[in-house]
């Protein structure tokens, strides 16, 4: 198998299973409980926050579990919400994740005017369009770190700015770049930034917000103390010591990733150019996660070139979405302004810890081999495009 869908979800790094296998038969209280197996499971539970936080260069007690990328982008937005209830406007980017766009529209429809800022064809954010849209009335900026389909990453740190300038509160979701690139929320100046586990070789069902000190933000899950009284709930405890443990072994792991997985992704990138005739390459040639490459097969259906991989187990996604009955185009390839037909035909190949040169091999020989079947199948006129 050839996994090449490392933004949708990666596997378990060896060393978090080992770590998650030990804890689940050595550990198995709640720790809420004062005696000692429970007192344990919440020794556990602060040493997997402190490896969290010394990943992105919080402090501990800025870091909150959750139970997922999404549920940390909601709270983020929701609990902005109520805890600045004299501020009702919000701004977001038109290429987020349906955890933020989605999240945002539920604001709009409790009554808050959200602004979406758009983007330019690379997937960078409209600086100016943003500085005209915050005002002292905007009580959230919330612009993700990377996209997941194209890979652009955004200037947060002057993004901050702009916001804080106004008086805003600023979130970042950092699904997608916390253990990519170099992560630090001094250096972002941001005031909230959303993680998951699953996307770092951690178990699924994990994720994280930092709440830098002193920010406002109020529950949206309602009961017990937990998480101190932000997030209630009895703690995941076996996947929060394995999102520990992967973020533990982060910073040493990406030292090796980064200058290997650059380089892989950088020959497959080159040699999909070599090798197939009219292809657009999609983001921003400089500022993106190497790692992600999205690519429209001008003339294709991008189902047929995913499943056609598919059969030769090569796993990669589509840039679009698809909705119960209609296929739809991916808004963030709208938002970059491809037609539709070349959103219709984009792939996204995200590589990760796992992949090697043997993977790319394979790639290059059969993915050229397949566009080419289809091409021929489809009576695809070059000429056309
Ligand atoms: N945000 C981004 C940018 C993502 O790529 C994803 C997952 O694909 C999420 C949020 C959601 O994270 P989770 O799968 O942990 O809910």
């Amino acid at each position: 198998m050839v996994y090449f869908d490392n933004n949708a979800t990666t596997p378990l790094d060896p060393s978090v299973v080992a770590r998650m296998a030990a804890f689940m038969t050595e550990n198995f209280g709640n720790p809420s409980s004062l005696y000692p197996i429970g007192r344990q499971a919440k020794e556990r539970l602060n040493e997997a926050r402190e490896h969290v936080a010394r990943a992105m260069g919080a402090a501990k007690g800025e870091i909150y579990f959750t139970g997922s990328g999404t549920e940390s982008d909601n709270q983020a937005l929701l609990g902005v919400l109520d805890a600045v209830p004299d501020k009702r406007e919000f701004i977001v980017s038109s290429i987020e994740h349906p955890a933020v766009q989605e999240t945002a529209a539920y604001l709009e429809r409790r009554g808050c005017r959200v602004t979406t800022v758009p983007v330019d064809g690379t997937g960078m954010i409209d600086l100016d369009a943003l500085r005209n849209a915050v005002t002292p009335q905007t009580a959230l900026v919330s612009v993700m770190h990377a996209n997941n389909e194209i890979g652009t990453i955004q200037p947060i740190a002057l993004i901050a700015e702009i916001a804080h300038e106004k008086g805003a509160l600023v979130h970042t979701d950092a699904v997608q770049t916390f253990g990519k690139i170099d992560l630090d929320v001094e250096e972002l100046g941001i005031d909230l930034l959303t993680v998951s586990s699953h996307k770092i070789y951690g178990p699924k069902g994990v994720g994280a917000l930092y709440v830098r000190k002193g920010t406002p933000l109020a529950p949206f899950v309602h009961g017990g103390h937990q998480e101190r009284g932000l997030r209630a709930g009895t703690e995941n405890t076996i996947g929060i010591v394995g999102f520990g443990e992967a973020a533990r072994i982060l910073p040493a792991r990406m030292k090796d990733d980064r200058p290997r997985l650059e380089r892989l992704a950088d020959r497959l990138r080159r040699g999909i150019e070599e090798r197939i005739l009219k292809i657009k390459l999609n983001g921003h040639p400089a500022n993106r996660i190497p790692t992600t490459l999205s690519c429209s097969f001008l003339g294709l259906e991008a189902e047929a070139i995913l499943l056609g991989l598919a059969t030769r187990e090569i796993y990669v996604s589509t840039g679009s979405a698809c909705s119960e009955d209609a296929e739809e185009v991916s808004h963030v390839l709208k938002a970059i302004g491809l037609r539709p037909e070349f959103a219709r035909s984009t792939i996204r190949m995200s590589l990760g810890r796992f992949n090697t040169d043997e993977d790319i091999d394979i790639a290059l020989e059969i993915l050229p081999e397949i566009v080419a079947k289809l091409r021929r199948i489809s009576a695809w006129d070059p000429d056309e495009f």
